[in-house]
């Protein structure tokens, strides 16, 4: 049975705890590694690791730190397919999505942050008598946490601009996905990262509010839930530190009567089927305008019955496994909400466990047409491969019922007409919209969501904004300008 342990100050350390806990393969429900969580003494070692890390780190030039992460990012792309495997095992997603996405997004990732790192700067303020300049200087220790879809792109995503910035990072994995994390840690070590820039943790919820309620980290940038997020802000009062929050969602599609049909469904599966449905973003309200609305169901339902829903490390599986049984076991109950209040069953709607998916956590692509906006399968995420199809007849229509949510992460919508376009991506309350396609996700184009759903932004320039801090320079040309004798 593999173990592993946390990642602290450039080396695998055992825990303090006398326990760990099981890492387990969603698609066959085998148990392939035990796991050592961190507890205080651990969280204790990775920040103290981490702000000496921070002093060496912070003295490099950007342009020194900039080769560093240029470097993992090479040895990224190197190890491409060894670490896809990994990332496959630990969450059940297909291979051909885990080699294209996951790891070479993290690379891209890497190097827009390498370039960014020489060019951070503060600005001159002309003044006549005075020369005033700003700063931006990094926060010190960060903590990162991370959700279990895309485990390493979300581990690159929040170390990749800290470490630009000048910033250490202490990254905690979630429970369920702790492998790349720790690996991303070793290929930093191994492209010259001082030891204790980037520490990795594992652990539950708890080793979390550790982190989050530490003092002497000055940020955190989490990934997950609503609810979790809502913890993470209330304990991030207690010293006042900075928080990036990309939490849940709950997208619009909408889709106009001149749409290209066929791009149109195509964004509508990628939206709610990539990852088995496991993506923040994804639109699982798809609002068709009636004049289309039955030839884009048929199409389709046509289309998502061809998807190949199977073992993760088939090149040619489409759909694999959920993240686990309890959270399939929660897909399956919004599935039957779904029936029970009304909706129309169009396709999928139960597991597909035959032969060799028993083991696994496999829900069939699922679609419910004749939706509602009430219905529990509309208002809630559901984080798995489930899409509401909706009805609607006008614009206004469509964005005010797009709009009439708790959530504001993404939105999409297909037409034709260029005005009514930016018409409308005005209107949504989404902190992404996309135009004509979905899910897109560039890492210069900055990431986060408006209302419940996040607070702050990753990648681009904005990210910038969320790992530094402004210090004001006025140094007077003259005379103090003094009242007194
Ligand atoms: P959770 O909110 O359950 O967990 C997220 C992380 O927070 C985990 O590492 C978790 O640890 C940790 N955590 C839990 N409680 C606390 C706490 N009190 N203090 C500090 N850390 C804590 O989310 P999931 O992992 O289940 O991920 C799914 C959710 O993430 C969905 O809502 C999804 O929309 C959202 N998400 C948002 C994205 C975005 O960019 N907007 C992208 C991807 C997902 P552990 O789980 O190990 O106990």
């Amino acid at each position: 049975m593999e173990r592993l342990q946390n990642y602290i100050h450039g080396r695998y350390v055992a825990s303090t705890a006398n326990a760990t806990f099981d890492n387990v393969n969603p698609a066959t429900g085998e148990v392939f590694a035990q796991v050592e969580p961190a507890l205080e003494a651990e969280i204790d070692a990775a920040i103290r690791s981490a702000e000496d890390g921070f002093r060496r780190w912070s003295a490099l030039s950007g342009p020194e730190r900039g080769r560093v992460l240029h470097t993992a990012a090479r040895l990224l792309r190197e190890r491409n397919r060894e670490l896809a495997r990994l990332e496959v095992r630990d969450t059940g997603k297909p291979i051909q999505e885990a080699e294209a996405v996951d790891v070479a997004s993290g690379a891209d990732c890497l190097e827009y942050f390498a370039g960014v790192a020489s060019t951070l700067r503060g600005e001159q303020i002309a003044l006549g008598s005075a020369f005033v300049y700003t700063r931006r200087e990094p926060l010190g220790v960060c903590a990162g946490i991370g959700a279990w879809n895309y485990p390493m792109q979300i581990a690159c995503w929040k170390s990749a601009p800290a470490l630009a910035c000048g910033n250490a990072m202490v990254f905690k994995t979630s429970d369920m996905t702790p492998t790349t994390a720790a690996k991303l840690a070793e290929i930093y070590t191994e492209a010259g990262l001082p030891d204790g820039a980037f520490n990795v943790v594992h652990g539950d919820g708890r080793t979390g509010a550790l982190l989050t309620g530490d003092p002497r980290v000055a940020k955190v940038s989490l990934t997950g839930s609503i609810g979790t997020g809502k913890k993470v802000l209330a304990a991030a009062a207690a010293s006042v530190k900075r928080v990036t929050m990309e939490l849940g969602g709950k997208s619009a599609l909408i889709v106009f009567p001149d749409a290209d049909l066929h791009q149109a469904v195509s964004a509508a599966m990628l939206g709610n089927f990539y990852t088995q449905g496991e993506i923040c973003t994804n639109c699982t309200r798809v609002f068709v305008h009636d004049d289309i609305h039955d030839r884009f169901l048929d199409l389709l339902v046509q289309r998502t019955k061809k998807l190949r829903v199977g073992d993760p490390l088939d090149p040619e599986t489409q759909v694999g496994a959920l993240i686990s049984r309890a959270h399939m076991e929660r897909v399956l109950g919004y599935i039957e909400s779904g029936k029970a209040e009304g909706a129309r069953l169009a396709l999928g709607g139960a597991r597909a466990d035959a032969g060799q998916q028993a083991g696994g956590n496999f829900v069939l692509p699922t679609i419910f047409a004749d939706c509602t906006d009430d219905m529990t399968i509309v208002r809630e995420e559901i984080f798995g491969p489930v899409m509401s199809v909706l009805r609607f007849s006008d614009e206004d229509e469509a964005v005010r019922r797009a709009n009439a949510t708790r959530f504001g992460l993404a939105a999409g919508l297909f037409t034709r007409d260029l005005a009514r376009a930016h018409r409308v991506a005005a209107r949504l309350e989404a902190g992404i919209c996309w135009v004509n396609t979905y899910n897109v996700t560039p890492i210069e184009m900055p990431f986060g969501g408006m209302k419940e759903s996040g607070v702050g932004h990753e990648n681009g320039q904005a990210a910038i904004e969320h790992y530094t801090q402004l210090k004001s320079v006025y140094v007077e040309l003259g005379d103090v300008p003094c009242p007194y004798e």
